[in-house]
């Protein structure tokens, strides 16, 4: 054989490798339009910045993480593993920025991600408010039957559930249920006689009310509702991330029992979940979940022992 046709017979093979590696590569729009499919962007609330927040000059996302947070152990993990894509829960960009600035953690990991060709998306509210998304994966995973949404494809979705348990537990019940179910250590709850503030000396005073719970208001991560929206709901419960004080007091005047199992503790299936959706889409893709079993912050109880919240 000639060392022209050689030449040439190896450059056609090239040629050929590369078109059908580009044929069945995963592409960043690959998994934005399964992201897109399983949690439309237009579902998110309007104060939302969810999207692509980085562009890289990659095409291909055959390596990908998925993360709750961005953080700085987020961005070396993608950098380390070769990933092209990070797809993360909370926006790293959420208030307009007027500069990058190195000296800010925020802006030295969107330089990290520029400078290693990472690209960014962000699914937040929602992922919250999509039919099979996070509330209703909460709400499944502690129990709770949740009716499936309107038929009318352009209701809106709300930022949490209603559920209710087949048959009604003792609070006592219904916190140990939460607290095993989400594999958690500590849940902060309702004080004993449901009243936060009532108890003196360590007594209860349960003032005859000896609570149950079989409806229940699933809210991952941050609550956020009018206490007379809640009272329409007729639920028993709150299931939630976390709660401000004041609103906490407000809905248990109400009679309402409140579970928090943490910002992390409630939102960290975000990670299974979008695993999932793009592991079932595209079965080859090379996806690494990161964080979940480490929450940014913690119980420190004296005496030594940390816990989960
Ligand atoms: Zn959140």
């Amino acid at each position: 054989m000639g060392l022209r046709l050689a030449i040439a017979i190896a450059l056609f093979m090239q040629i050929c490798a590369q078109s059908v590696h580009s044929f069945f590569m995963i592409k960043i729009s690959d998994i934005i339009e399964c992201m897109q499919e399983m949690a439309p962007e237009e579902l998110a609330e309007p104060w939302d910045n969810c999207g692509l927040l980085v562009a890289s000059e990659n095409e291909s996302a055959e390596r990908v993480i998925v993360c709750l947070d961005v953080t700085r152990a987020v961005v070396d993990e993608a950098i380390k593993s070769g990933a092209q894509l990070i797809v993360a829960h909370h926006p790293l960009i959420f208030t307009p920025i007027k500069r990058i600035d190195m000296g800010s953690v925020q802006g030295a990991l969107l330089l990290s991600l520029i400078r290693n060709n990472i690209a960014l998306y962000a699914a937040h509210t929602n992922v919250d408010k999509t039919y099979g998304g996070l509330n209703d994966l909460l709400a499944g995973l502690v129990g709770l039957d949740v009716p499936p949404p309107p038929p009318d494809e352009h209701a809106p979705l709300d930022y949490y559930r209603i559920g209710e348990f087949q048959s009604a537990m003792s609070a006592e019940a219904f916190n140990e249920r939460v607290r095993s179910r989400l594999k958690l250590g500590s849940l902060i709850v309702s004080a004993p006689n449901g009243d936060p503030g009532g108890a003196q000396n360590g007594q209860m005073d349960t003032g005859g009310r000896a609570k149950t719970i079989k409806k229940v208001v699933v809210m991952c991560g941050s609550y956020s509702l009018e206490a007379e929206k809640f009272a329409t709901t007729g639920a028993d419960a709150l299931l939630c991330g976390e709660i401000r004080h004041h609103e906490a007091l407000e809905l248990a005047g109400m009679g309402v029992h409140i579970i928090q199992a943490g910002h992390h503790g409630t939102e960290r299936f975000f990670i299974s979940l979008v695993e999932k959706w793009i592991a079932d889409r595209y079965p080859e893709a090379a996806i690494q979940g990161v964080g979940f079993s480490s929450p940014p912050t913690t119980f420190y109880h004296g005496g030594g022992g940390l816990n989960d919240v």
